[in-house]
């Protein structure tokens, strides 16, 4: 038992139990490697709008300083809770490591419903989260960017609340920003991009033609919805979208560009068609060739791993996939391409790393050059990541895993223990 404990961080632990026993690694080793460094609680008081004064709880989580600042995003969600968000914070490490960017992996998140709170409100609560996480951030410390409910508008009070503070503009201590102030062009596409691009590269590995293949795609936030646009601009007909409110089947092919412009607009794909509705529970084993999830942690257990009918399974949420699903997909292998997640989902923070790189430069790329430059990230990392899996014939998961703990595990090592 740790304060951690819960069902998300207790997935994280035993996905590291997988890697860690595949790697040998001695048991007085493991809790170095795998114990989050700091964890941070703090209370948001806000004013509410009818006067009266409310409290939000946050949290911040720094997964390992080893390599750099740490990174990653900040959730805020009626789910978030500090073992939830340690969970993430360890995943982003993994991620981070895999990728070859120099940083620890961190989270945050307030627990919050975003439907109960107004425009101003959320105003107050972004601004006050990051105020309380002054002394334990900065460009060189932790960089915090958007995850499930944060957006580029968040991210500007965090960045103005933070910059305030220091009497002057630091663009650096956030990314997800807008690019009107300090932001890169192609990260807010960046994710929904890389999952879409992996997709078809496994697609191209299947001979599998993307003019005539179909895809499912859970949650229409940042990632699926940029997700679906990109695999519909490559030919695939989007047939079936789910998001919080609901779910639309339409085996000819939704629009998603009338979709984004309508979740947009009214916060959701709720009212979009009345026709097309769906029963949200079997979006994820609908039979199509890409199936998406990009909503939240823990949607395919065990049994809907045994009926998923997808060719490649690409995971642009975090965690959507728990151990004992990883087991059934282990004996699928054939029929269920995997692209796991800290693959998957990682174009998100690649670009968070050049946004990072250019406001610390003032040298600002074009979005060519951004795309090209994650597109070459993703590839390497997937070749190093297959070419793992045949070399040791394990699953995909655990040699994406495995190539990140290596990696923070050597460096952990070369650097020894202090004092
Ligand atoms: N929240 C995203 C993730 O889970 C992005 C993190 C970042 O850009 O730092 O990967």
């Amino acid at each position: 038992m740790t304060v951690y404990s819960g069902p998300v961080f207790d997935m994280a632990v035993n996905q590291f139990g997988v890697i860690a026993n595949h790697l040998e690694i001695p048991m007085d080793e493991r809790g170095r490697i795998l114990m989050p460094k700091r964890a941070v609680t703090v209370s948001c008081p806000i004013h509410r709008d009818d006067g009266t004064v409310a409290v939000f709880e946050g949290y911040r989580v720094q997964h390992h300083l080893t390599l750099g600042p740490t990174k990653g995003g900040t959730r805020f969600a009626p789910s978030v809770d500090i073992g939830e968000v340690a969970a993430l914070a360890i995943w982003m490490s993994w991620k981070c490591a895999l990728v070859g960017l120099p940083y620890g992996g961190a989270k945050g998140g307030v627990n919050v419903d975003l439907s109960t709170i107004s425009k101003r409100e959320l105003e107050g609560l972004s601004r006050r989260y990051m105020q309380e996480m002054i002394p334990f951030v900065g460009p060189h410390t932790d960089v915090m960017a958007p995850d499930m409910g944060t957006n580029e508008q968040v991210m500007a009070w965090f960045m103005d609340t933070y910059s305030m503070y220091q009497g002057q503009t630091v663009t650096e201590i956030v990314t997800g920003k807008p690019v009107s102030s300090g932001g890169t062009l192609g990260r807010r596409e960046a994710t929904g991009r890389g999952v879409a691009y992996l997709a078809k590269r496994v697609l191209k590995e299947l001979s599998i033609n993307p003019g005539s293949a179909t895809a499912v795609i859970q949650g229409f936030g940042n990632v699926g919805s940029y997700a679906a646009l990109e695999l519909q601009q490559y030919g695939l007909k989007i047939i079936a979208v789910s998001d919080h409110t609901g779910a639309l089947h339409d085996p000819n092919g939704l629009d998603i560009p009338a979709l984004m412009r309508h979740a947009g607009a009214h916060g959701s794909i709720a009212g979009f068609s009345n026709e097309l509705t769906f029963d949200p529970e079997q979006i994820l084993t609908l039979p199509c060739d890409v199936l998406v999830p990009a909503a939240m942690e823990r949607v395919i257990d065990a049994t809907v791993a045994e009926n998923l009918k997808c060719r490649v399974l690409a995971e642009g949420a975090n965690g959507p996939t728990t151990p004992e699903a990883d087991l059934v997909l282990e004996k699928r292998q054939d029929e269920v391409f995997l692209i796991p997640d800290i693959l998957c989902n990682s174009g998100g923070v690649v670009v968070s790393y050049f946004e990072w790189v250019q406001d610390l430069q003032q040298l600002f790329w074009e979005e060519e050059e951004v795309t090209r430059r994650e597109y070459a990230i993703l590839d390497r990392a997937f070749d190093h990541m297959l070419q793992r899996a045949k070399a040791d014939k394990i699953p995909h998961r655990t040699a994406a895993m495995a190539i990140g703990v290596e990696k923070v595990r050597a460096a952990k090592n070369v650097r020894g223990l202090f004092p």
